[in-house]
């Protein structure tokens, strides 16, 4: 197990992210909701979007091609 791998785990157990990474709760201040920015489009549809907390404006993730990154 790397220390990637062991970082998403504890944070799926503590609730802040789904299995496949979405953000669920803010790492910083526990806000449950956030606003999409940086949407990015091409002929298909969106392909990328970035995630920040809608209390604390922190970034919460990015998502890009149905992948989500949290760092
Ligand atoms: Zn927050």
């Amino acid at each position: 197990m790397d220390r990637m791998h062991e970082y998403h785990n504890k944070l799926e157990d503590e609730g802040y992210i789904a299995e496949d990474g979405e953000p669920l709760k803010c790492q910083h201040c526990n806000n449950k909701s956030f606003v999409e920015k940086d949407s990015y489009f091409e002929c298909v549809g969106r392909v990328e979007y970035t995630l920040v907390c809608d209390k604390c404006n922190e970034f919460a993730g990015h998502w890009a091609y149905g992948y989500w990154q949290i760092n």
